[in-house]
């Protein structure tokens, strides 16, 4: 088995390429060949000598997770759903927009964390992505794109790690990707335009504060305790108090000077007035102790199994108004790629379910086969 180098941030590559007996200075230009130009067969890599291109080819390798499908919507979105093997499934959406193109990544196969109205959490748990998974999402879709739409400068401005998994619960591969998004000699984004989503994992929150500060979003869909220890269960663990406390810790060191707040408004469960004042009263500038923050609100995709429906558009406008009323800067995410379930874990759940399928005939001894579609 060889190295995947998309593992590697530039100082893991120059550590391999020490071990190789090679000079760091070679990290470089392995990073831009790979990262830059989307080339995996080190015989195209012409600055390198010949004698570091074979050693290369005897012990290492770039690749990304081999896809599955690939769904591109009449609005410009496109979803990948990759095999991680052992059944698993993870997806990566590209939303282009006038002025950006945004890459939602995957940090885990699954999710331990069980938001209630997030098919991802429904589905369970799997694995942790490796460093050179989360990066060969980014490497896949920028190189793709820019064959397919015929271009040479880059695609992809914006990364968001908001697809399937937690990725604070997965920080040990995740700082290594982020810093490859942010090399100047890798994809070169800037630190406003990549952004970690997470659910509250406090500690790591601290963390990653002092290791690789990014833009921060934070999903937090209740004002109370009780109700978001109900939809979001890390709260049990993170409750508000503290996790308002390490948003207050970020904006020290946050590249910009605001945390986003994700919000999916469900119908009679989280979108009454009430909860817009509570929200107001917990973070707004006329709380007791502001935090300086944006509100995302995003329409809820329903899907059978969480019992939740999706907030009348009007109520959605109306919460929208009370926040923007208070001087919260408040927007409602565009629903994007519905023809092809570009929400999050739609596919993927797909894919596990029909794996459960599989194994449930197997177990009967179904004599069957069935098409995968
Ligand atoms: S919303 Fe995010 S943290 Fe919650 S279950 Fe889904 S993937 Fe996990």
């Amino acid at each position: 088995m060889t190295t995947n180098l998309l593992d590697f941030d530039l100082d893991g590559m120059a550590a391999f390429c020490e071990r190789l007996g090679e000079k760091r200075f070679r990290a470089t230009q392995l990073f831009r060949w790979i990262h830059q130009r989307g080339v995996a067969d080190f015989d195209q890599m012409s600055d390198l000598a010949k004698s570091l291109r074979d050693k290369l080819k005897g012990c290492a390798h770039v690749a990304a997770p081999p896809v599955m499908s690939e769904h591109a919507s009449r609005d410009g979105t496109v979803k990948w759903l990759f095999d991680m093997g052992g059944g698993n499934a993870i997806e990566t959406v590209f939303i282009p927009e006038d002025d950006r193109g945004t890459l939602c990544i995957s940090s885990q196969a699954g999710c331990a964390v069980g938001c209630r109205f997030c098919s991802t959490g429904h589905q369970g748990f799997s694995r942790n992505l490796t460093s050179g998974e989360i990066v060969a999402q980014l490497w896949f879709a920028e190189h793709a794109l820019r064959a397919r739409l015929g271009r040479s400068d880059r695609v992809i401005t914006n990364v968001v790690m908001m697809g399937m998994g937690e990725p604070l619960q997965n920080y040990s591969a995740l700082v290594p990707a982020l810093r490859t998004m942010l090399a100047d000699h890798g994809y070169g984004l800037s630190r406003r335009r990549v952004t970690v989503s997470t659910s509250g994992v406090v500690p790591m929150i601290d963390r990653l504060a002092l290791d690789c500060p990014v833009a921060l979003a934070v999903s937090l869909h209740a004002p109370f305790d009780a109700l978001r220890d109900d939809l979001v269960p890390l709260n049990r663990k993170y409750p508000l108090h503290e996790l308002l406390a390490a948003c207050r810790g970020y904006l020290q060191y946050a590249p910009r000077d605001f945390i986003t707040f994700e919000y999916c408004m469900l119908d009679g469960v989280n979108d009454q007035p009430e909860h817009a004042r509570a929200l107001i009263e917990l973070v707004g500038p006329r709380g007791s102790d502001p935090v300086a923050c944006k509100f995302n609100l995003i329409p809820f995709n329903p899907f059978p199994a969480s019992g939740l429906k999706r907030s009348p558009q009007p109520q959605v406008a109306a919460f929208a108004r009370m926040l923007g009323d208070a001087g919260i800067v408040t927007t409602v995410r565009k629903t994007r790629g519905d023809d092809i379930d570009a929400a999050c874990g739609q596919l993927a759940g797909d894919v596990k379910d029909r794996t459960r399928v599989h194994e449930r005939m197997a177990r009967l001894r179904i004599v069957k086969t069935r098409s995968a579609s």
